[in-house]
């Protein structure tokens, strides 16, 4: 039930997994992270998801570490499917990785679509079928923010969401309706949770989003639209946050 984003220049392994820690009081059964790893010119997605606590996936990654300097971080509380490894976020489809909070309503109707549609479902959440939609509407030509938008045109419910693509690795897409999520700024890097608490050890410049706000966050900008893809003119406060 908690989400974690990170872009700049740092290792982004250690920031997520840090900020899920903080992001704990907020309960989970499983966890799981995605960092975008740019190796030899090519960018690779690498994922690690463990059942339980979050130091099941410590000790994962400890064995098996995900390297680069953008990523995203969750810990899922379930409603749709069974707590266990394979429904833990990240979900991916194609070079689509998507964490999200919340509830997708006609989840049972996107579904059977794409299963129509002969697309391979993985998992038993709600939350995939998000990444197959985003990865449907890039198919046609899109770049990630397009796809976004008209994904998001798609789906009925509650969502906190950030999104990575392998092939715009410069930037990490977000939306919210109905559940919390927060920028921070930091210097030359952009952070991206559930709650404040998160980020305290890393910013105090915030930018909270509203319901309907799709946000294209690169290490140095902030840059938010409405559902039709209007910039919106929006800026980043410093909030003193007392935990
Ligand atoms: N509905 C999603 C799931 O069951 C997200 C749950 C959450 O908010 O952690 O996987």
């Amino acid at each position: 039930c908690g989400i974690v984003g990170y872009i700049g220049n740092d290792n982004a392994q250690s920031i997520l997994i840090d900020g899920l820690k903080r992001l704990e009081y907020r309960g989970y059964d499983s966890a799981g992270i995605a960092t975008l790893n740019i190796k030899n010119g090519s960018c690779q997605t690498l994922v690690r998801k463990s059942f339980g606590k979050l130091e099941n996936l410590c000790n994962f990654l400890k064995k098996s570490p995900c390297r680069g300097t953008v990523g995203i971080g969750h810990t899922r509380w379930a409603t749709h499917g069974k707590p266990s490894t394979e429904n833990a976020h990240p979900h991916s489809c194609n070079r689509i990785s998507v964490v999200h909070n919340g509830i997708i309503e006609n989840y049972h109707e996107i579904l059977e679509e794409l299963l129509a549609q002969k697309r391979k479902i993985l998992s038993q959440t709600d939350t995939e079928i998000i990444a197959h939609l985003i990865a449907l509407e890039k198919s046609k030509g899109n770049n990630l923010k397009k796809a976004m938008q008209n994904a998001l045109l798609k789906i009925k419910g509650a969502f906190a969401l950030a999104v990575l693509d392998e092939n715009e690795p410069n930037h990490i897409l977000c939306a919210k309706e109905g559940s919390p999520l927060i920028i921070g700024e930091g210097d030359d890097a952009m952070f991206v949770a559930s709650d404040f608490p998160a980020l305290l050890p890393y910013t105090n410049k915030f930018l909270v989003l509203k319901d309907g706000d799709i946000a294209d966050i690169s290490k140095q900008s902030i840059n938010i639209f409405d559902k039709k893809g209007t910039k919106k003119k929006r800026e980043t406060k410093v909030i003193s946050y007392s935990a």
